[in-house]
């Protein structure tokens, strides 16, 4: 059960639950708006947490391609899931299992498993109630020790796919207190060619959200300006709202910037009246302004770094790019970062790293656009410029300096080359044998043993680190010993693998089997982030 929260308030009184469904189209920014919520709440003392509800039939996130969804977010647990998962856990500052993301996947595959098993007793088994009742109590178990809990129904209201679990979210309010439920529909409010905000969309999407049984409480419109008056009392007028349970949720230049924008919108003191919160809100003086502080920071210069992977998608790297932000708030520094495709570096960069002044090589699976990468790392090796390897990105460099440095032509890691005559990078003993793709990786937290006096120690202030981890392949055992003679220093490991190296000669060349970007948070930036752009300020001689 949960315990008193910070602010008081009795769990006792009932848990909240703030549903969140999205109308008109997908991509509106309604997992921001979500979680900006959450931001606020937490900030009035709250503990809030989120469930992100996918109604694809994947099981999870691990076998989507980046290419169409955009990163796989690793949890601590071990869980591949939805890049909103990954917003939840910055904004809120949480830390998520993999039973906060409910697909259709889990759901059906846990109902049929017990079909099988017998459990059902011969009953016929359904969607009502079977089914709905697996995700009500998803909700509820994810719930567990927090105040407050958001539910985001990713896709549009009206999906085929999606109509199972608002069925459960019709039930569940029915099941609670009325004034522990709060639903809120995020829409888009477009504008005609005379530059006139139209509400028939919104009221379309509501009144298909009111068909099957559910009345938003909240309507939040997406638009790039503010919502006009009129707007707004339109929008309450045919979706039955009070006109000031509609908010704007306008265009603003950073992510971070949202709930911001919300709270000067109320939205905030709205869902804490609604809840009967307001006396256990924390007074006005004790609420938090650390995000407000953190993200409003100015900046005192800008850098720019180069990200050099083959996944053309924004979101495909998306935790990186949050990252990279974090860095620069803590460095009062604009970090912009921009793809370089990998596959056009491979004979050569052209001139186009000359102007930045970091390299990102990030993580990624298969051999398209491998040579690229190692070029980008071979040019930041040679000519001191600071350079972050992650995952595959670290095991391009152990690749790059086996090539270059040791001088083992052909040098290659077995995933991408199983001809290569060095592989330099092998398959981890546990994966040989393994034939399901779906969940096997190495995945999750693993603690890394970091050695005294290098630069690892310096960032991570201690002798061990805790970072998330997705991956089949590792260093090869065979040629460390090699590598190290070469001038290579591991200093990172776990066991017998290879976790985080570096070149005590370069500005900053740091590459990391993990990927330290899963862990980074706007007010807690991660080190081999930090230590990248100090790299960049030495190596300008702006320190
Ligand atoms: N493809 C590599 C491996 O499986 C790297 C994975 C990654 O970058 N996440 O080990």
């Amino acid at each position: 059960m949960p315990t008193e929260s910070d602010t008081g308030y009795d769990p006792s009184l009932g848990r909240k639950f703030i549903f969140v469904t999205g109308g008109v189209m997908s991509g509106l920014g309604k997992g921001i708006t979500a979680a900006s919520t959450g931001r606020l709440l937490a900030n009035a003392g709250f503990d809030v947490t989120a469930v992100k509800i996918d109604p694809y039939l994947n099981v999870d996130a691990g076998t989507m391609n980046p290419f169409q969804h955009g990163e796989v977010y690793v949890l601590k647990d071990g869980g591949e899931v939805d890049l909103d998962l990954g917003n939840y856990e910055r904004f809120l500052d949480i830390d998520m299992t993999f039973d906060h993301n409910v697909t259709t996947g889990k759901v059906y595959e846990h109902v049929i498993n017990k079909e099988r098993a017998g459990d059902y007793l011969g009953k016929t088994v359904q969607i009502i109630p079977h089914i709905t009742d697996d995700i009500k109590r998803r909700i509820r178990e994810a719930a567990e020790g927090s105040d407050v809990c958001i539910i985001e129904v990713g896709g549009t209201v009206g999906d085929i796919e999606g109509m199972p679990f608002l069925e459960a979210l019709r039930q569940f309010a029915h099941e609670e207190d009325e004034e522990d439920i709060l639903f809120t529909h995020v829409t888009l409010v477009p504008y005609s060619k005379n530059g006139e905000q139209k509400t028939k969309p919104t009221q379309h999407s509501v009144k298909e959200l009111r068909s099957i049984g559910l009345q938003p409480d909240i309507l939040v419109g997406r638009s790039p300006n503010p919502l006009d008056a009129e707007t707004r009392e339109k929008i309450a007028l045919f979706c039955d709202v009070p006109v000031d349970a509609v908010f704007s949720n306008p265009d603003v230049e950073d992510i971070y910037h949202v709930p911001l924008a919300l709270e000067e919108e109320g939205l905030d003191q709205y869902v804490l009246d609604h809840f009967e919160l307001t006396e256990s809100a924390a007074t006005a003086e004790a609420y938090d302004t650390t995000w407000r502080e953190t993200v409003t920071r100015e900046t005192d210069d800008e850098v720019s770094v180069a990200l050099v992977g083959k996944y053309g998608l924004e979101d495909a790297y998306i935790s990186i790019h949050e990252a990279l932000k974090h860095a620069g708030l803590q460095r009062k520094t604009a970090v912009d970062s921009h793809w370089i495709h990998s596959e056009e570096l491979a004979d050569g960069h052209d001139g186009r790293l000359d102007d930045v002044d970091g390299i990102v090589v990030p993580g990624g699976f298969g051999a398209r656009g491998t040579e690229g990468k190692i070029e980008a790392i071979r040019y930041a090796r040679e000519h001191d410029v600071p350079f972050l390897g992650l995952c595959l990105g670290f095991q391009m460099a152990v690749v790059e300096y086996a090539r270059n440095v040791l001088g083992l032509p052909g040098a290659h890691s077995a995933e991408l080359d199983s001809e290569t005559p060095h592989p330099v990078i092998d398959l981890l003993p546990e994966q040989k044998d393994l034939d399901d793709m779906g969940g096997t990786m190495r995945l999750g937290t693993h603690i890394t043993e970091i050695k005294e006096g290098t630069l690892a120690h310096e960032l991570y202030d201690g002798t061990t680190c805790e970072e998330r981890h997705r991956h089949r392949y590792e260093v090869n055992p065979a040629y460390i010993e090699d590598l190290e003679e070469a001038g290579l220093v591991f200093s990172g490991t776990s066991g017998r693998r290879m976790e985080i190296l570096e070149l005590p000669e370069h500005p900053y060349f740091f590459g990391t089997q993990f990927h330290p970007e899963f862990r980074s948070r706007p007010t807690r930036a991660s080190p081999p982030f930090v230590g990248f752009l100090d790299g960049i300020h030495a190596t300008r001689g702006d320190n």
